[in-house]
């Protein structure tokens, strides 16, 4: 596949704006990396789709190529898509003892995840933890829990025969209260497929645990079936987040996507082996470059990003400490500002900074109009943008009026570039810019 790959994208070598065709052509072949990954065929036809809109359009950067820029790009997507909102691994257990019901076909790890995330609450969280087994239809099964929780020291339910589902889910959690657990997880029984039954069955321990989490347990390597299961539970049991395991195994993980993008829900956990100290915390980064499988075209793309980025800070620096500082290079400090999380990330990060971090609070320059900054050096002249002092009162309506501001908007613009270069002139007098070079890394 990478050659195939690398043949089509050395053949798209026009530098600029990415142009359809260039994404369109790349965009099949990671369509097809998709697809051998095991994502679902819709959900890779979709995901194409909504990196075909972004893309077209975005500039290429210096010695990559269009089609190794579409990678990034669909790399850094996939990232996003896997991310979702909120922290992994993160689960919301405060009012103890909190439910944790577990569910799944069988076969698809929930025991063995049920002790894994015991034993991960136990050691790192602290958490006194209480595990019970509702398969009632094979005796097997509950023994099974019970000897991970004596492997791992973590307390089950005593077994008591002749009990169904939802009367070991009360015993439970009464059991919870009066033991001062902290959490008690359900570990449901499983079938091959999907059935009503079992639906049911899940749906009445839901009602009287009332979980905080309910957590579907996947086999990260089922890829097409992972859908269906992850749709059927979620529009009837509703779930909480998704645990992937055998993600040790030499798949390459699209059901990841399937879920993210059928479910919306968060993946939290990746089972990484039988062992019982093998899960951990989701990692949307990793699991991109595996679904993917182009990690070296995207380490490339990177590597020429922040070549370019050290470049033209260097660029700026040896400017500064001639004493230019044009607007020009405030409009790259305004957007690299809001790139590094806007005014207050980028001046904490400067050291001795902090007073012209107050001359530009002083200026009225915060995060919101940053924009409308650059907007205003953008309607500029590139003679003005050199030289802003040749600037006369009828240019300053234009370019005001230009980006939909005032002359007032224009002067403290004016203003803080000035006290800016002044400072910036200073400290290139201070010798080697030492200090400007720390800023700018
Ligand atoms: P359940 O029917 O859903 O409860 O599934 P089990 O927890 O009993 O697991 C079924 C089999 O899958 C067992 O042999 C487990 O050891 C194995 N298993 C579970 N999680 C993983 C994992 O992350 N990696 C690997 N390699 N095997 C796993
Ligand atoms: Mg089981």
């Amino acid at each position: 596949l990478s050659e195939r790959l690398s043949g089509v994208f050395d053949r798209l070598t026009k530098q600029g704006a990415l142009s359809e065709d260039d994404v369109k052509t790349a965009l099949r072949e990671v369509r097809v990396a998709l697809l051998e990954a095991d994502v679902s065929l819709p959900v890779a036809r979709d995901f194409v789709k909504a990196v075909q809109d972004k893309a077209t359009g975005q500039a290429v950067t210096k010695s990559v190529t269009p089609g190794q820029q579409v990678v990034k790009i669909v790399h850094d997507e996939l990232i996003a898509v896997l991310q979702g909102e909120g922290e992994p691994g993160a689960l919301r257990i405060d009012n103890a003892p909190a439910p944790i019901l577990m569910v799944g076909l069988q076969g698809g790890g929930k025991t063995t995840t049920t002790a894994k995330l015991a034993k991960r609450l136990k050691d790192r969280d602290n958490k006194k933890v209480l595990m019970a087994s509702l398969d009632v239809n094979r005796p097997a099964a509950m023994e099974q829990l019970q000897i991970l929780g004596t492997q791992i020291g973590v307390d089950t339910l005593p077994i008591v025969k002749g009990e169904n589902p939802v009367q070991i889910a009360k015993r439970a959690k009464t059991q919870a209260s009066l033991g001062g657990y902290d959490v008690y997880m359900l570990d449901t029984a499983g079938r091959l497929s999907i059935d009503e039954e079992l639906m049911a069955q899940v749906e009445a321990v839901r009602d009287v645990a009332n979980p905080r989490e309910t957590l579907l347990v996947v086999d990260g390597l089922t890829g097409q079936d992972a859908v269906h299961t992850a749709e059927n539970f979620d529009s009837r049991i509703g779930i909480t987040g998704v645990v992937l395991t055998r993600m040790d195994g030499d798949g390459r993980g699209g059901a990841a996507l399937s879920m993210r993008a059928v479910t919306g829900k968060p993946i939290k956990f990746v089972g990484l082996g039988e062992k019982l100290d093998a899960l951990e915390t989701f990692e949307p980064d990793r699991i991109a470059g595996r679904i993917l499988g182009m990690g070296d075209i995207v380490a490339l793309v990177e590597k020429a990003q922040q070549t370019i980025e050290a470049e033209q800070a260097e660029r700026m620096m040896k400017r500064f400490q001639k004493g230019q500082f044009n607007m020009n290079d405030l409009k790259m400090q305004l957007e690299q500002m809001m790139k590094m999380g806007g005014m207050e990330g980028m001046m904490s990060m400067m050291p001795g900074m902090g007073k012209m971090s107050k001359q530009m609070n002083d200026a009225g320059l915060d995060d919101k109009i940053l924009n409308q900054q650059v907007a205003l050096i953008n309607s500029m002249t590139k003679r003005e943008r050199a030289n802003p002092q040749i600037l006369q009162a009828s240019r300053k309506k234009r370019i005001a009026k230009g980006a939909g501001m005032e002359v007032s908007d224009l002067n403290k613009l004016l203003k803080m570039h000035r006290q800016m270069s002044d400072m910036m002139k200073k400290m290139g007098k201070m010798g080697k810019g030492g200090m400007m070079k720390q800023a700018m890394k």
